[in-house]
């Protein structure tokens, strides 16, 4: 499928390339235009070809790109990054500190891909490249990167991943969350679901939400979704979710239920929030990270 790129703030595109067939979400990366400009969460290998062709024809330089920065080394959002890399001579990519071993040595990456999405999962997520050392750029918390008119400020935000960072854009007062601040699904637009795969802290997603709920952004560029400007409204969906997600699943485990059983609890919460015919996906997907690591600090519940 084609890129569609869409001019969605100053200096700052979407690039929707299109369904991903494996985690039936949203492959979105943005395009921040500069004098050094940025590509964020390029997406997995199956997207990086066309994500190239895709920039070339909307007339942007591509020798000129100076940062790729996936917010995670998810391959839905990073997968893609060392094959970017391989074909552009000049960007870094910028990665948390626990994150950027794996890119450069991919095996452990690789392994677990197989794992949970198959043996031959680069048929449907493309080629893991590994990036050479030389080319990542190791970030910390709070650095800012100076891009010409506009800044970024890295901001690590773990919980979803031990190794996630979000991104404050000083030009648009614009936050790339990642998948830090939920999942909204098409057909749920305004009820931002944790994503909590394994391994997954639910305490930390909380830190992390408040911690980017004080940056006061004025818009949130979602992973899979795209721009939204009800700030307050979506950052308080999401924790109040959260908070009621870990109240569930850490009764339940107190009281000795087993999965099935808290699942079926949360489905009943869900089924509150919203009457979707996917709910029942979204509610299981993003409850098995909050049930191993409660299930693991059960002493601490
Ligand atoms: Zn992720």
């Amino acid at each position: 499928m084609a890129v569609q790129i869409r001019n969605v703030a100053r200096d700052t595109y979407l690039l929707d390339c299109g369904r991903d067939p494996f985690f039936s979400t949203s492959n979105i990366a943005y395009f921040l235009d500069d004098e050094m400009p940025v590509l964020i969460d390029p997406g997995s290998g199956a997207a990086a070809a066309e994500l190239l062709d895709g920039m070339s024809q909307m007339g942007i330089d591509l020798q000129k790109l100076s940062y790729i920065i996936p917010t995670h080394i998810h391959l839905d959002h990073g997968g893609g990054a060392g094959y970017l890399a391989q074909h552009l001579s000049k960007p870094k990519v910028v990665l948390h500190p626990k994150g950027a071993a794996h890119m450069t040595d991919t095996s452990v990456l690789v392994r677990g891909a197989r794992l949970i999405f198959g043996q031959d999962f680069e048929q449907s997520l493309g080629q893991v490249v590994p990036i050479p050392r030389e080319r990542v750029h190791v970030a910390s918390d709070g650095e800012v990167i100076r891009l010409g008119k506009r800044e970024i400020r890295i901001i690590f935000s773990p919980g979803h991943a031990a190794h996630h960072i979000a991104l404050f854009d000083s030009l648009t007062n614009g936050l790339f969350c990642g998948d830090a601040l939920g999942f909204l699904a098409e057909s749920m637009p305004d009820i931002p679901f944790p994503v909590g795969l394994s391994p997954f802290d639910p305490r930390a997603y909380v830190q992390t939400i408040d911690k980017l709920a004080a940056l006061r952004p004025e818009v949130i560029f979602y992973a899979h979704h795209g721009p939204r400007t009800e700030v307050d409204q979506l950052i308080g969906k999401v924790k109040e979710i959260c908070l009621a997600f870990d109240d569930i699943i850490r009764r339940g485990i107190m009281s000795g239920e087993d999965d099935q059983h808290i699942s079926q609890h949360i489905l009943d919460y869900s089924s509150g929030l919203a009457q979707q015919a996917e709910l029942p996906v979204f509610a299981r997907v993003g409850i098995s990270g909050y049930i191993q690591y409660y299930r693991n600090h059960r002493n601490n519940c």
